[in-house]
């Protein structure tokens, strides 16, 4: 059964998206640990990081670069977290490999897991057009 990503992908499934390539595509996560919370996958599904052709590795890196740059323009944040849950034990919910991006401001309390309910999809939108304006 294909990953609620690879249904992202094929269009079966709504997102806010902020960007996409041949290998890779950066969306608005659901349940953001803060505003601007992205996640860039490479579009070809493999569960884990270690499963990952080397070429892709560096497609998603190079992706996260530039969606982050556009988040600092965009919502100028102070700084921000990248991280992959790599395995169930670790968080991992979504065996569809992953990078987040989790803008951060000094003192903002945030924690990346544990989060409470989902996003208003609208206010999303509002957030990915922001970011996609500096892409
Ligand atoms: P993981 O724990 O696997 O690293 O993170 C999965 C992430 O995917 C979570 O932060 C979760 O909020 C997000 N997520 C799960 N389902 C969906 C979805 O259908 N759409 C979007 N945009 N994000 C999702």
């Amino acid at each position: 059964m294909p990953s609620i990503f690879s249904r992202i992908v094929k269009g079966e499934l709504p997102c806010a998206s902020v960007y996409q390539d041949e290998q890779t595509m950066a969306f608005m996560d659901i349940n953001p640990a803060s505003k601007g919370h992205v996640l860039v996958i490479c579009k070809a599904e493999y569960p884990r990081l270690l499963d990952v052709p080397s070429e892709l590795l560096a497609a998603v890196a190079e992706t996260t670069q530039k969606v982050a740059r556009a988040i600092m323009q965009a919502l100028q944040p102070e700084g921000f977290n990248v991280l992959q849950n790599d395995g169930a034990a670790a968080g991992q919910v979504v065996f569809h490999y992953h990078v987040h991006i989790i803008p951060r401001w000094t003192d903002d309390g945030v924690r990346p897991f544990g989060r409470p309910g989902s996003a208003d999809p609208a206010e999303l939108e509002t957030i990915a057009a922001q970011i996609r304006a500096h892409l």
